[in-house]
């Protein structure tokens, strides 16, 4: 028969109540969030429940009852916490591992219980037990807190440490016999030690919770940050085909830059075979011809480079990028599709320091993107110019290029620059709203208009900084790229 009066007035049966309702309360308010991190907590929880309460009952039930399968529960309750936590670390325990060291802990317990008939090394046992797993728990309360910046984990950290505290006293005063077991068991079953129980499992499940919801907050913060980073990843796909439809108004360009160094490649080739066949070369003769191969391979990889660095997707790389080598090498490019469309290249630049902090390839796209508007505007005509001026107008570095074709009609005016805005009939409408989004990206800005004397006008502003400065020190005069 259970003694009604004894479950009413031990302290433990009241923690046990306590320790129902906790988890039942946790995983109502964790619906929606119920990883395996909150099962174990709350499933723990009950565990540490039906423990106390078997605990509490102790010589109104059998032994067996109140003793190890009390004692065993807690054990696991204990054990369960600890994977709760390792769950919110990704690093669980395996269950084989959990079932062993429950069984050596209940031949423990038992052995001593049973076997040495020792209540004093039982009481030691049970309570060096309990402070290892508080410990641990506190630890692991630690790094959660450390790895996740979860705020909640270090009210956890807090009540496993005071824990550790209280039981620890208590192993020390039971050894030094400053207290009986008598004492220690009174102690467990006091009102004290109830009220104690009671609050810290109170304050861990609030802790847990908080916890719980910091790592939804986390997870869902971090989604946002994939979102982000999916769609900062789509727009470097984005200019990069961009960049690669460029690649049709430079291939006839490069054909005729990589023809250069090949056909001297051929030639030197050529004369070193017959000079050698002909036994009319010596040694330092032929090691010059070798050198002259050498070099315009080195020419005809340089080039190659060059259009793999400019196709190929990346992310940003800052650099103290000369604006006159840029204009020219970006002409460079379009040079001979130019000339084929009877299109002269005319270029102007202010003296002095035109240099501005950026990513080079993506400013030389914008370039290029300009250049192919304009040759593609002045398909129609007979012949056509396209001017280029690299200013310094403070606080600006100014890229002025404009050409003499139709220029910009009203509704092209209001609406370039948008996503996929095209007049053309294969256009695709990315290429001037990427160059806008770039120089922004830089902190400058691209204007559109109509020349004074017809054709359109792009305008490149770009910060004017002290380069160098930035690159060694990033202060507030600096863009932020
Ligand atoms: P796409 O070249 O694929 O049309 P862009 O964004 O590069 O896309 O250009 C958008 C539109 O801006 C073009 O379709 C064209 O109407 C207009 N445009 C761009 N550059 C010039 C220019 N130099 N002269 C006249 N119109 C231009």
């Amino acid at each position: 028969m259970i003694n009604l009066q004894l479950i009413i007035s031990s302290p433990l049966l009241v923690t046990s109540v306590i320790f129902f309702i906790l988890p039942l309360l946790t995983w109502v308010v964790l619906k929606g969030q119920r990883y395996r991190s909150v099962s174990y907590w709350c499933a723990s929880g009950l565990m540490y429940g039906l423990g106390f309460f078997l605990m509490g009952l102790r010589g109104t039930v059998p032994d067996w009852v109140s003793f190890p399968v009390a004692i065993l529960l807690i054990y696991f309750a204990a054990l369960g916490r600890v994977q709760s936590l390792l769950y919110i670390l990704r690093k669980p325990l395996s269950y084989s591992f959990m079932l062993l060291s429950a069984l050596l802990f209940i031949a423990l317990f038992e052995g001593i219980r049973l076997g040495l008939e020792d209540g004093e090394l039982r009481i030691l046992f049970s309570l060096s037990i309990n402070m290892v797993f508080c410990a641990i728990l506190g630890v692991l309360a630690w790094r959660i807190a450390r790895l996740y910046r979860f705020s909640n984990a270090y009210l956890l950290v807090f009540v496993q440490l005071v824990l550790v505290i209280i039981i620890s006293s208590n192993i020390i005063k039971l050894m030094s016999g400053l207290i009986s077991p008598e004492d220690i068991m009174a102690n467990i079953i006091s009102l004290k030690a109830g009220a104690i129980g009671a609050i810290a499992a109170v304050i861990a499940n609030f802790a847990f919770i908080g916890m719980s919801l910091d790592s939804v907050i986390s997870r869902e913060a971090k989604l946002e940050i994939n979102k982000f980073d999916a769609i900062n990843k789509s727009q470097l796909v984005i200019a990069q085909l961009d960049r690669q439809r460029s690649l049709g108004a430079m291939a006839a360009s490069l054909g005729h830059e990589l023809n250069q160094p090949l056909t001297a490649i051929m030639t030197f080739t050529q004369m070193a075979k017959q000079g050698v066949n002909k036994g009319l070369l010596d040694a330092i003769q032929l090691n010059a011809i070798l050198d002259e191969v050498m070099s315009n391979t080195r020419r005809a990889n340089l080039i190659i480079e060059k259009v793999r660095g400019f196709i190929r997707p990346e992310a940003l790389k800052k650099s103290c990028v000369p604006m006159d080598q840029l204009v020219k090498d970006a002409a460079q490019f379009i040079r001979q599709d130019a000339m084929s469309r009877n299109v002269e290249l005319v270029f102007s630049q202010d003296k002095g320091s035109l240099i501005v902090l950026g990513d080079e390839t993506q400013l030389s796209q914008v370039l290029l993107n300009i250049y192919r508007n304009a040759l593609e505007a002045m398909a129609g005509q007979k012949t056509g110019k396209i001017y280029t001026a690299v200013q310094h107008v403070k606080p600006w570095i100014v890229i002025a290029v404009s050409d003499n074709g139709p220029g910009f009609s009203e509704t092209v005016l209001e609406n370039i620059g948008e996503p996929f805005f095209t007049t053309k009939p294969d256009g695709l409408g990315l290429g001037v709203s990427i160059s806008k989004s770039i120089i922004e990206q830089h902190h400058g800005k691209l204007l559109m208009s109509n020349a004074k004397d017809g054709g359109a006008l792009f305008e490149i502003l770009l910060p004017d900084v002290d380069c160098d400065q930035c690159k060694k020190s990033d202060t507030d005069a600096c863009p932020k790229i």
